[in-house]
Order: C-alpha cells, then structure tokens, then sequence
C-alpha cells in the first residue's frame, strides 16, 4: 500500500501574491510529514486579477499543484464546498492563502489524525490582534448568540482551518444545501475534534476580502441556515401585543364608566398603529427571509461554475 494523500484545498480570491509564498511555505515544512503525499488543490474563485496565470505556472513546476478556477466569484464557502469534492486526499486540510492559518501546525494536526484518536482537528485563534475593535465585538456577539439558538456547536474564534479524515469529509459532502455556513455545517456533523489553538497572524500580502457589511451579511446567512429562533420572535411578539392590548382594552372599559368618554386619545392612537404596524413589518421581513432562502434551495442551482480545471489522476 502507497502512503496515505493529504490535500490541502485553498480557496483563493485575487491572491496573486499570496499564491506563490503560500506554495513556498508550506513546501518548506513538507519535510515534517515524511509519512503522506501531499496535493494542493487551489479553488480560484473567479479573482480579477492574475491568480489563474499563476496557478497554471505553479503547476507547470510542480504537478502535484492542482487548480479548480470558478466562472466568476461564487465566495469562500462554494470554494471550499469545491475544494472537498475535487480533493482526493485521505486526509484534507483546509487553509487560507494568505498565510492566517500557520502551516506550522500541520505535522501536529495530521499526527492526531493519524493516531486514530481523532477524526477532525480544528484551529481557533485565541486573539483578535490587528482587527477593528468594533469588528471584534460584533464577531464576538455573533458567537454568543449563534450558540444560544442553534444546535450547531460553534466555537468563538473558529477558522476553517481544519483537517479532517476522508469519512469527515463525505458527511460534509452530504449536507447538500446552496446556503452553506462552513462553521456551522463543521460544528453540526459532530465527530470526535481536537482543537488547536494559535495568535493571529496579520496575511502576508493582498489585502483582506471582507468588508464589515459582508461580514455582517454573512452572519446573518449563517443564523438564518442554522436556527429558526427568529421566527419565534413573530410568535413572542404577538402574544405580549395581545395581552398589552386586553390591560388596555381594560383600563378603557373601567375609565368610561367612571370618567364618561371624552374624545381624545388619537396621538396616543397614532403611535399603537405606528408601532403594531411596525412590528408587523418586522415579522413578515425575517418570515420572507426564510422563505426565500427556501426559493433558493428549491431551485437547487449549482453552487458553483468551472471554468477551467486541473486535477491530478485518480489514485
Ligand atoms: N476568499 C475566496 N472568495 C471570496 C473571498 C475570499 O475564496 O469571495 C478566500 C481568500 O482568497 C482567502 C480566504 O478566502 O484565501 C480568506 O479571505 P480573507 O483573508 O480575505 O479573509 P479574512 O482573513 O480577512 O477574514
Ligand atoms: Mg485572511
């Protein structure tokens, strides 16, 4: 029996710098781990910018560099979603290309794959050096709540640095859906996991893809792909408006009868109107939310598009 494969799938947006030492560095601790093979699988996900040229090059030096190019930018998460299916590794790792994820881990991280102790090891950083104050607070609101209303285990600071074995890598396969949240789909299929952890690391060059309004998007996506709590808030809502308004309903009946009915009331009017029309707005907003993540599902579109590809031989 040959030695064992790992591959190590890199989603890559405009990395045309990042590419080549991503390749050089990881080259360099190649030597720690006598005991795989190694294939590298890059996802080009339709960056502007010359990645795919420098991938073909990358390959023409050294055939075990592969490549998936998308025909546009389909995101990170439909890179990786892409970067499993293609990889034909026994064991697979997934990285960043800018160098966040420090290749100096993997010889631990395939060590307790390889001692069949664990089927999963997973990265967290235990800092947020280098990043908005603000960014980090929200992030950090969004790990708190995420586990308060989901039953997908999500760990604060979790990257999707993470290598796992093949059989890890068919249950995240399984899990067909078009709105894919990575740390929720990782947390949710479970398996024993060994964490590591590490300080950040500012990327060694280009700069970072995600805006904060892409991040909060994203957040949003990923509370709407793994709890419905929202949609208790219609519920929640309505019952405390229906028992506000019978106090109410009260107060009045006992109030014209002592007092008589003198005809005011309408600012006060304006505002309940105001006020329950809004909320109505509200509920119906996150219900369509849902309902449309649905339409899209439904559809069961491809999650990505490839344009060109280059993948080694079956094994
Ligand atoms: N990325 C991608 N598609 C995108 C955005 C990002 O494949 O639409 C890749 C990017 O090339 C990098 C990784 O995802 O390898 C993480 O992106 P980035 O470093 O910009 O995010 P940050 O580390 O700042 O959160
Ligand atoms: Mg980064």
């Amino acid at each position: 029996m040959g030695k064992k494969l790992l591959s190590i799938i890199v989603p890559a947006y405009n990395e045309q710098e990042a590419a080549p030492i991503f390749y050089e560095t990881v080259k360099g601790i190649e030597s720690q781990m006598p005991s795989v093979d190694i294939e590298y699988l890059f996802i080009d996900d339709g960056s502007k910018d010359n990645t795919l040229q420098v991938l073909r090059d990358l390959n023409a030096k050294d055939e075990r560099v592969h490549y998936v190019s998308f025909s546009r930018n389909f995101g990170k998460e439909a890179g990786i979603f892409a970067g499993l299916q293609n990889a034909k590794g026994d064991y697979v790792v997934i990285m960043d290309a800018d160098l966040q994820d420090p290749p100096a881990l993997l010889p631990e991280m395939l060590g307790y794959l390889e001692s069949g102790e664990y089927q999963c090891v997973a990265t967290r950083r235990v800092d947020r050096k280098g990043e908005p104050p603000i960014r980090s607070w929200f992030a950090r609101r969004f790990y708190k709540l995420m586990n308060k209303i989901s039953d997908a285990d999500i760990v604060d600071g979790a990257r999707d640095y993470q290598m796992m074995t093949r059989r890890v890598v068919n249950a995240i396969l399984d899990m067909g859906e078009y709105n894919r949240f990575s740390k929720g789909i990782f947390g949710w299929v479970g398996f024993k996991r060994k964490w590591l952890e590490f300080e950040n690391v500012e990327r060694v060059a280009g700069e970072t893809k995600w805006s904060f309004w892409k991040l909060f998007i994203y957040a949003l996506d990923g509370i709407e792909a793994f709890s419905t709590a929202p949609l208790m808030i219609a519920s929640i809502l309505g019952t405390i408006m229906c028992l506000v308004a019978f106090i109410f309903i009260l107060i009045i009946i006992v109030r014209t009868l002592v007092f008589g009915d003198p005809t005011s009331g309408w600012p006060s009017m304006v505002c309940i109107i105001l006020l329950v029309s809004g909320v109505q707005m509200l509920c119906l907003g996150i219900q369509g939310q849902y309902l449309a993540k649905t339409y899209l599902e439904t559809k069961s579109r491809p999650k990505y598009l490839v344009q060109e590809e280059k993948l080694g031989e079956d094994k």
